[in-house]
């Protein structure tokens, strides 16, 4: 038996193309260290088992991942699911829920041979996953979304201290690892919404007072969106509540060369899910158009963080590699996707990341 236990989970689309893709590269990175050994298993998930099971998300699945470590999600086109079926749920939000993957990590950052409104960016953006004004998620029962009558229409936002404080600790801690700026800024609009993104900066100030070493700021979402696309390096880690961190995520993703630039994790007290930004993106599938990089580093940051949560330096390491592996790929621009201005196939700009990592 291997000492971790990762779950594979395709998704639809381009999950299809990207997350094989993925998986390859740390199946590679992993071989020279065969003391962090991995078993990996492949769970059904999405359209493909709604076709072979009948059902989006599985019992079977979900009763797998409860006994895993980590795994890795590929995007997931659920509005292509039929509308009438109560078996063809969205499953992420189910899956994010469940396991009570909290904060949602997502690095932006520039690479000096790709075409980017900016160079030298590097921050990354925790959002809180399960609240806020998301109703497939922030409530116990029923949705967060409403109509008393066909001309009104009610969205409820959840915002509890519990969460905050999470994700403003997982905001602090990484403030701390990385070789950064040593900042944390919350994001809010406490001017408009002064309980919800009060509670919310409340929380993120007192998780501050345990990390003297970090210095705490915070600003307005509208200001901090117009400050991101014109002086994205004067943040370090930002931290923010549900539904800005998903706007303000892709409009980073914006500045450095696009979606397929844009990886994530997601994390919770017990569980870890490697799950790019983008969606299944249904316009390119089939086609090796895809961009693999969100995927693959979404994996090298579940391995990561296994390492930094076992202190498992065969883990860190080959986390390090896998990113030195894609650096290098980037850098020399042979082999990469047609987004970032190359011929190569989703497969061959794996490849050859891979043949970095063998070299
Ligand atoms: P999308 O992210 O799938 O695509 C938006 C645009 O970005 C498209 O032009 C697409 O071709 C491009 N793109 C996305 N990923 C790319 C990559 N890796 N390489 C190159 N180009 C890439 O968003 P959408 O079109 O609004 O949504 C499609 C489906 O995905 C919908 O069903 C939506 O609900 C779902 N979705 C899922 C997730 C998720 O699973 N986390 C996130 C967003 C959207």
């Amino acid at each position: 038996m291997g000492k971790y236990k990762i779950g594979i989970l395709n998704g639809d689309d381009i999950g299809l193309e990207v997350v094989p893709v993925a998986v390859k590269i740390m199946q590679t990175a992993l071989k020279k260290y065969p003391q962090a050994k991995v078993d990996w298993v492949e769970l059904p998930v999405g359209y493909p088992a709604y076709k072979s099971i009948g059902e989006t998300l599985p019992g079977k699945t979900i009763d797998t991942l409860l006994e895993l470590d980590a795994w890795i999600l590929g995007p997931i086109g659920h509005m292509a699911y039929p509308k009438d079926d109560p078996k063809a749920v969205n499953p992420h939000p189910i899956i994010r829920r469940t396991f009570d993957l909290v904060s949602n990590i997502r690095p932006t950052r520039s690479y000096p041979s790709i075409k980017s409104l900016h160079q030298d960016v590097d921050v990354v953006i925790i959002r809180e996953n399960n609240e806020g004004f998301q109703p497939d998620r922030n409530m116990y029962k029923g949705t967060g979304e409403f109509m008393p009558t066909p001309d009104i229409a009610m969205s409820v936002r959840v915002v509890t201290r519990r969460n905050s404080e999470f994700a403003a600790r997982t905001a602090f801690d990484l403030a701390r690892q990385r070789n950064g700026k040593k900042i944390v800024t919350a994001i809010h609009k406490n001017t408009v919404f002064k309980l919800g993104c009060g509670l919310f900066v409340d929380s993120c100030r007192n998780v501050s007072k345990e990390y003297p070493d970090i210095t705490f700021d915070t600003a307005v979402v509208d200001t901090f969106a117009m400050q991101l696309v014109m002086r994205p390096q004067k943040f370090d880690v930002v931290v923010s509540t549900n539904m800005f961190g998903d706007i303000l995520t892709d409009e980073a993703a914006g500045l450095v060369g696009g979606l397929g630039m844009a990886p994530g994790l997601c994390v919770g007290p017990r569980y870890i899910m490697a799950q790019a930004t983008h969606g299944s993106a249904p316009d390119i599938a089939g086609k090796q158009l895809a961009n693999p990089y969100a995927m693959i580093m979404s994996g090298k940051m579940m391995i990561e963080w296994l390492g930094i949560r076992n202190q498992d330096k065969g883990m860190l390491e080959c986390a390090q590699n896998i990113d030195a592996a894609v650096s290098a790929v980037l850098n020399d621009l042979k082999d990469v996707t047609p987004d970032l201005g190359g011929k190569a196939t989703t497969n061959r700009m794996g490849d050859a990341i891979c043949e970095k990592l063998l070299a």
